[in-house]
């Protein structure tokens, strides 16, 4: 989609800073960073959010990507959070579906 932030950062039109990508997803940091590790990885397809996903292989892709990174950043013993956030009470802002993978510093529950 021309007017979908995520799809310029796919496209290479915005360049994000980029932390992990390959045919299906691109993976960056987030430029709002709510922990000392904030991810997004992002299909390449516009998905417009977790309703919208119909491949469920590509769901399990992003949530492997997400762990590989929690690993490969030294947080996947102490711990992280993956996080879809869904439509306007899930709290999503951009219209294209991401997966936060979030930290560094200790979670609460439940969320805000
Ligand atoms: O789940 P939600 O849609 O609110 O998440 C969108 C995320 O995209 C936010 O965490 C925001 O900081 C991030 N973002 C970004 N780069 C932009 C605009 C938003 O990383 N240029």
């Amino acid at each position: 989609m021309t007017d979908c932030l995520f799809c310029k950062m796919v496209s290479g039109e915005i360049k994000p800073d980029v932390v992990f990508e390959d045919e299906k997803v691109l993976a960056f940091k987030d430029i709002n960073p709510q922990a000392p590790m904030h991810v997004l990885v992002v299909p390449k397809l516009h998905i417009a959010n977790l309703n919208a996903l119909r491949e469920a292989a590509l769901g399990g892709h992003m949530l492997k990507i997400a762990a590989c990174i929690a690993e490969e950043q030294g947080y996947a013993e102490s711990g992280y959070r993956a996080v879809f956030n869904c439509n306007d009470d899930g709290g999503q802002t951009v219209h294209h579906l991401h997966l936060h993978v979030i930290g560094g510093r200790r979670m609460t529950w439940p969320p805000g």
